[in-house]
């Protein structure tokens, strides 16, 4: 039998003790501010950028969102961001991906000021990561890290495998992993024999974004399992890249879809927030 997360549960724990530290903000008068750019009106963003604001909301954190025209320039975009990063009363700063496509998105991350970089996308902030030092960290991987911590599963001399190595989750995944002494492997779709990588692993990471992707075969008894991807079946149910009702019966620990890791995610961007905003008043 395994251990099922409860992804919801446990991020309304962290919340909850967030909670205090807004209190203890706002006792001083400070309100963390989360400011969102968004570009166009993509529907999943919409979507996405709806959960953070009532998350926000029932916190007494800030959001608001700052909309501009899929036809917006560069430079307009540059000029957005640039105002945002000098506005004393913004703490935290985030980019809506997807952008359109006259758009450099690298670019524009980049000029995001790495003291606002609620995303933790910025180069400054990946390169401290992979350097092993402290700063704002993508969500997405945050989230996983606190799963794994809250359910006590072992890190250190352990063997991770993650499957996916984009910046959003597969690396920023791995540099944490690291960090935590496990020993890392990182699969991508050019990954030969990815089943004996995955059968020697204590810890398996899927974010590659295909229903099913990691079979019973593929998976060690007791390894914790954790499925990152959100996959919509053509029924329109939301499905992750485990097959879960396979793999369950072995795993130590193992995140559904939904329910799992996505809940974690904006609760880590909601920490990740007042981290910015206590940073920015110890250094006022
Ligand atoms: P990307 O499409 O950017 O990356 C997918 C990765 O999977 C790539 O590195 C790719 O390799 C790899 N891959 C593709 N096919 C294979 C294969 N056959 N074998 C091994 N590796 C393969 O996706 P994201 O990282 O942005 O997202 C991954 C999933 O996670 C998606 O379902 C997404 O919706 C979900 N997601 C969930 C979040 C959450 O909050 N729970 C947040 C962000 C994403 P290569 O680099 O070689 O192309």
């Amino acid at each position: 039998m395994s251990t099922v997360v409860d992804g919801r549960a446990l991020a309304a724990k962290l919340l909850n003790e967030l909670q205090d530290q807004i209190g203890n903000l706002t006792a001083q008068g400070v309100v963390p501010t989360l400011r969102i750019v968004q570009v166009g009106d993509d529907p999943a963003s919409t979507i996405y950028i709806r959960n953070k604001k009532r998350k926000g909301a029932s916190l007494g954190i800030d959001v608001q969102v700052v909309k501009l025209p899929e036809t917006v320039t560069q430079t307009a975009l540059l000029h957005q961001i640039e105002t945002l990063n000098v506005n004393p009363e913004v703490d935290a700063i985030l980019v809506q991906m997807p952008l359109p496509v006259q758009i450099d998105a690298a670019a524009v991350v980049a000029a995001i000021d790495p003291a606002k970089d609620a995303d933790g996308f910025t180069p400054a902030n990946f390169g401290r990561l992979w350097s092993g030092d402290e700063g704002p960290v993508p969500a997405t991987p945050a989230g996983v890290m606190a799963i794994l911590q809250q359910y006590h599963v072992p890190l250190r001399g352990q063997h991770a495998v993650v499957i996916g190595r984009s910046r959003i989750v597969g690396r920023p995944m791995a540099a944490m992993l690291l960090q935590a002494d496990a020993t890392v492997t990182v699969a991508h779709s050019h990954t030969r024999n990815l089943a004996e990588l995955t059968r020697t692993a204590d810890i398996i990471v899927v974010a590659v974004g295909i229903p099913h992707f990691l079979t019973a075969d593929m998976v060690k008894p007791g390894a914790a399992i954790i499925d990152v991807g959100i996959n919509r079946t053509a029924e329109g149910k939301v499905t992750g890249d485990v097959d879960f009702a396979a793999v369950e019966p072995l795993a130590g620990v193992i995140t559904p879809v939904p329910r799992g890791v996505g809940p974690m995610t904006v609760a880590e961007l909601m920490i990740q927030t007042v981290a910015l905003t206590k940073a920015r008043v110890a250094h006022d």
